[in-house]
């Protein structure tokens, strides 16, 4: 199984953040950003889907809307640093 493969696995299980997924399989957060892109560009065929479940802000409250699977270091309200991560999860439809 490949790695895209396993954390698609991971994925369908539970909702897992870009560093929770780079500690899992012991890569950089730069690859599992590589991996989720290919992979929600692949499971449109398929039926199934990658959701970003947005990351907040701690500073202002904020949740950040976020389309791509990207790493957000600040929030685009307040610039505050302090943030909870986003998480992403897949599903059907
Ligand atoms: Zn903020």
């Amino acid at each position: 199984m490949t790695r895209r493969e396993e954390i698609i696995r991971e994925l369908m299980r539970e909702s897992r953040s870009i560093d929770e997924l780079a500690r899992l399989f012991r890569c950089s957060r730069r690859e599992i950003l590589e991996d989720l892109r290919h992979v929600q560009r692949s499971l449109r065929a398929e039926g199934r889907r990658l959701f970003v479940l947005p990351p907040l802000c701690n500073s202002c409250g904020e949740a950040i809307n976020i389309k791509r699977v990207k790493n957000i270091k600040r929030c685009p309200k307040c610039r505050g640093s302090n943030l909870t991560p986003a998480r992403f999860i897949i599903k059907r439809g």
